[in-house]
């Protein structure tokens, strides 16, 4: 297994656009399989492949559910709105409201190039939409409604309110 350094809000390659993917090689499997290693040991839910620093349209999603891999994605409809907090591997320890859809649908190539839709709604909907978000250079805090605050915080006023 081979992990990856997640890259933090302030390096310029989160601001950049990424490219897509035309061919699945073998680097690129290998690119995958260390996202998904990097997301896992990171206890995130998604990875974007700008974050570890590679300007590729490649995402990895896993809400519970199993691995999801979005090569190329591009969200085709949405529906519905949810207003949760979010938090971003690149922004360690911190949190925000923000807005989402609560139904996605994004049409992209699979690890076997051969396209497919996936859709999903709730947290599902929320990580697809931050993820693509990230291949063209967006932050969910460009989106946070109020303040960012720290994550672990959260949990400390939660404790408190039981
Ligand atoms: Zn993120």
């Amino acid at each position: 297994m081979a992990l990856r350094e997640i890259r933090v809000e302030g390096d310029p390659v989160l601001n950049k656009v990424s490219r897509p993917v035309k061919e699945m090689t073998g680097r690129m499997r290998e690119l995958v399989i260390d996202m998904l290693d990097t997301m896992y040991e990171a206890n995130g839910v998604g990875l974007a492949a700008p974050q570890v620093g590679v300007l590729r349209q490649l995402v990895v999603i896993d809400v519970g559910e199993g691995p999801v891999v979005l090569v190329n994605p591009e969200i085709i409809e949405t529906s519905g709105e949810q207003t949760g907090d979010e938090g971003c591997l690149s922004v360690p320890g911190m949190a925000g409201q923000v807005t989402r859809p609560n139904y996605v649908k994004v049409r992209c190539q699979n690890i076997e190039m051969e396209t497919v839709e996936i859709e999903g709604t709730e947290l599902m909907a929320r990580a697809l939409c931050h993820e693509i978000d990230h291949l063209s250079g967006h932050l969910y805090t460009e989106l946070v409604e109020g303040e960012l605050h720290s994550a672990s915080y959260e949990e400390e006023d939660e404790e408190a309110e039981e």
